[in-house]
């Protein structure tokens, strides 16, 4: 899909004609940070010697140094580290003072130290953690059932101290030059390719290149038994690195990589800088992947596909691959200033991350797929408690808790798209390069960005998009349309803003860059609305009405009831966009009371035999939320039976058995329609799901891949203790690790109680190996869904072990989103009680935000199920 903006007079009038100011160098006296500026580190040289046994590290590191005024004290980061024989310029200093609790050393020089270059050097002792945090052993079982352990790092945001004494501030760049004597047979990956090697005895010293000037927290260290597949490309080395014996699952992911580093050299205008890419499988532990430079980690099991692995895997490789690998430039090549502008990198990885994947896989559709992201990041940034994407960050925790992902990630991705689509895509590429080129090995600002894309497109952007980035929430806009004698269409246009329980009379405005779709083909025109009631001509009355065409914009649209009718009456011929767009926005308004059930209903109705796989997504989850807050209501019944009528029909269309020519996308959609339609209670899909599962269990290949989730999670849904357990035993029998996690998520959606309480003995059972630690807390919340006593019971009583994989994000995960997780069958008041004694106090921000969509999921479900109930369901 492409859309070409034509520029409103409104836009023409207020074309920004200042000097481009983007190009001023960053200076790092300019960055916010805790540390003081007068030391500036240049180059570490850092040598490691840890020992997994003992889980400690000797070091040894010199640092040169620029002195820029004299001074008598040094002071960087350290955490639980002891330095020793510290000098400066090979003389020992006066005093050294190490302080946990503030994660800083200060060292203090007995005569002032002068302007210039100087070298620090010390020993010190460190340790090595048992979670994501600084230099890591992650235990592990090997493809031959071996114990194995290996080391590896995560120091995003502030734990390159945990390993090394530095400046761990992203202003902070320098060159680092690592060296680690690790047991001979194992081999290591860092940022840089491997200068030397050196044997004594049963050791190793590797030494590694020194890196370009980069943070502390990209730096990167994996040592252990793994093994690589590599290829040459465009003088680049790229290696998939894995523990010995899977390496030949990141075969895939070799060929990504070097995909999608051709079409990043292209976007960006600038050639990757560093002699390699790794791209490196970390079992089990460590969550989610991180950019390192050179040297990318990833969760095994967002790199490594096998036989097993089904299309929403190699779906999730692919976009996870081309995310970090846009942080190689937008987030490495050029870092942020501090973490108030984590949004800058995180939102840029996203939203590139989505054009690359819909590029190369316009099959997959790709942007219609990220709308569901879209919309969760709506419904959270649709709380009155929801914060900006721009946030001031003071400390360590508010640093880790900027990464939410609803706002940082899916909020700034899509406010990117649609400014994108605004200045044009060309245009805005021209600003990108501009802004890469001009900050190169160096830090930016947003409003670095914000210039650039101001000089490259002629107006000044900064004051159109910080309506965005630097308030929280986004607009409703209201479409009142009125018609000439002749037909001719004109809206007038207003805002305010959207809230789950409404619409806020305060004074928040935006300024939307709206696209209005008259017709069903036309050509989308830009307006830019930055007034209250500005009109705009839109066609002709009988004909359908979209201002947010292509389903681009961060806002929600309320059309009068006419229009709407005339959408309703014409909704098949919409574009697919069009159609996803009112669906997501009609649904929001029921949702929220703006508008009445019948409303939305009547476009679901509207959508027969259509197989779009996004808008039956929407519609699936619309009328499951329905049915789940109908249970135990008398009107359940005949809801459910609405709902399967309302699923049939494209059902019908795609049959069981995929075509040959099938794209993944129907794929999909045959998978959600096989699911929902078991979940509501169809005889006849429970039948079939229970045949084919027959067949499985003899033999795998009776279901492929793609289709075991869906199948299985039926049969667990209806099974009684026989099936139970043959289920128990598929997934007890699975080897490969993608396998084993497809078949316990299915034994949670188990309805009946018994096996409920079994489902969550096995979630807590040693049958899940170390390195699937995380799946547990997964495990647990899945069973909420049916089970709502049990698995808050079961959570409490084991939080401590559920939570620990998630050492990164885990206090964000409890605040924000464990509350929803237990609206529909735990008192809030007992939910909330406990959710702020097991966070930092000053985390009581992301606890008003879980707690406020549980407030409005209760009055949500009053709302629907008097609708519901009254509604005519023939
Ligand atoms: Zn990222």
């Amino acid at each position: 899909m492409k859309i070409t903006p034509r520029l409103s007079l409104i836009l023409a009038a207020s074309a920004f004609t200042g000097a481009p100011a983007f190009a001023t160098p960053f200076s790092v006296s300019d960055a916010p940070g805790r540390l003081p500026k007068n030391v500036i580190p240049e180059s570490y040289s850092v040598t490691v010697e840890p020992d997994a046994a003992a889980m400690t590290i000797k070091g040894r590191e010199s640092i040169v140094l620029q002195v820029r005024s004299a001074t008598t004290t040094i002071q960087f980061n350290s955490l639980n580290e002891t330095l020793s024989d510290v000098r400066l310029d090979g003389k020992a200093v006066l005093k050294v003072a190490s302080d946990d609790d503030a994660q800083l050393t200060t060292v203090t020089i007995a005569s002032p130290v002068t302007v210039g270059t100087h070298t620090l050097s010390f020993s010190y002792a460190g340790k090595i953690e048992t979670q994501p945090h600084g230099l890591f052993a992650q235990p592990y079982v090997s493809p031959d059932g071996k114990q194995g352990v290996l080391l590896t790092t995560q120091m995003e945001s502030t734990d390159a101290r945990r390993m090394f004494p530095c400046w761990d501030e992203p202003a902070f760049r320098a060159k680092f030059r690592l060296s680690a004597t690790v047991p001979a047979e194992w081999s290591l990956v860092s940022n840089m390719p491997v200068v030397k090697r050196v044997v004594k005895a049963k050791l190793a010293t590797t030494t590694f290149e020194a890196t370009p000037r980069m943070p502390s927290y990209l730096v990167e260290l994996t040592a252990g038994e793994i093994a690589e597949i590599s290829a040459k490309n465009e003088g680049i080395d790229f290696g998939v690195w894995a523990v010995k014996g899977r390496e030949k699952e990141g075969a895939i992911a070799l060929a990504n990589v070097q995909t999608i580093l051709a079409d990043y050299n292209d976007y960006f205008g600038y050639k990757f800088p560093l002699p390699k890419l790794d791209s490196i499988a970390i079992p089990g532990g460590f969550q989610g992947a991180m950019e390192n430079w050179g040297a990318i980690t990833y969760n095994d099991q967002l790199l490594l596909l096998s036989a097993a692995s089904s299309i929403k895997n190699r779906q999730e490789a692919y976009s996870v691959q081309a995310h970090e690998m846009a942080h190689q430039w937008n987030g490495d090549l050029v870092t942020m200033a501090w973490w108030d502008d984590i949004w800058l990198n995180e939102s840029f990885a996203s939203w590139m991350a989505a054009k690359e994947t819909d590029r190369r896989h316009p099959d997959w559709k790709w942007w219609e797929d990220q709308d569901a992201d879209k919309e969760d990041a709506m419904g959270a940034d649709a709380r009155a408690t929801s914060h900006s994407i721009q946030q001031h960050v003071t400390n360590e925790l508010q640093a880790a808790n900027s990464f939410d992902p609803q706002i940082t990630y899916s909020k700034g991705q899509a406010i990117l798209r649609m400014f994108e689509a605004y200045l044009g895509p060309d245009v805005f590429r021209d600003g990108i390069r501009e802004y890469i080129k001009a900050f190169a090995f160096s830090n930016a600002t947003t409003s670095n960005l914000w210039n650039a894309l101001s000089a490259a497109s002629k107006q000044d952007i900064g004051a159109i998009v910080a309506g965005w980035t630097e308030q929280a929430g986004f607009p409703l806009v209201s479409v009142a349309a009125s018609c000439d004698a002749t037909g001719v269409r004109t809206i007038t246009l207003s805002q305010q803003r959207f809230l789950l329980q409404g619409i806020d009379a305060a004074n928040s405005s935006w300024k939307v860059p709206l696209q209005i779709r008259a017709g069903a083909d036309a050509a989308p025109q830009a307006v830019l609305l930055t007034q209250d009631k500005q009109s705009a001509p839109a066609g002709r009355c009988d004909e359908p009405l979209s201002v947010n065409a292509g389903a681009l914009g961060f806002y929600r649209t309320h059309y009068d009831a006419a229009t709407l009718a005339t959408d309703t009456k014409n909704f098949g011929m919409l574009k697919d966009t069009d159609r996803i767009a009112l669906l997501d926005d009609q649904w929001a308004l029921v949702e929220s009371g703006v508008d009445t059930l019948p409303t939305y209903l009547a476009l679901a109705g509207a959508m027969g035999k259509d197989v779009d796989t996004r808008a039956w997504h929407q519609i699936a989850h619309a009328l499951a939320s329905i049915e789940y807050d109908e249970r135990g209501s008398p009107g359940h019944e005949a809801f459910a039976a609405y709902a399967r009528n309302v699923l049939r029909p494209p059902f019908e269309q795609l049959g069981w058995s995929a075509k040959a020519d099938e794209t993944p996308d129907v794929q999909d959609l045959r998978q959600t329609l096989i699911q929902e339609l078991g979940s509501l209670g169809d005889e006849g899909v429970i039948d079939e799901a229970r045949k084919r599962f027959a067949a499985f269990v003899k033999d795998h290949s009776a279901i492929p891949p793609d289709y075991q989730a869906s199948i299985l999670k039926i049969v667990a849904q209806y099974a009684d203790a026989a099936t139970f357990a043959q289920l128990r035993a598929v997934a007890a029998a699975a080897k490969d690790e993608t396998e084993f996690r497809r078949y316990y998520s299915a034994l949670m959606a188990v309805r009946d109680p018994a096996l409920a309480k079994e489902a969550t003995e096995i979630a807590l059972s040693p049958q899940i190996p170390a390195q699937a630690d995380a799946l547990r807390l997964e495990l647990i919340a899945q069973l909420a869904g049916e089970h709502q006593q049990l698995s808050w019971q079961v959570f409490r009583d084991n939080n401590e072990r559920l939570l620990k994989p998630f050492a990164f994000d885990g206090p964000l995960i409890v605040a924000q989103y464990l509350p929803q997780a237990y609206w529909s069958g735990i008192p809030a008041a007992e939910i909330e009680a406990w959710v702020r004694a097991h966070v930092p106090k000053e985390m009581g921000p992301n606890v008003d935000r879980g707690m406020e969509t549980v407030r409005f999921r209760l009055a949500e479900k009053d709302r629907l199920v008097r609708a519901a109930d009254a509604f005519d369901h023939q």
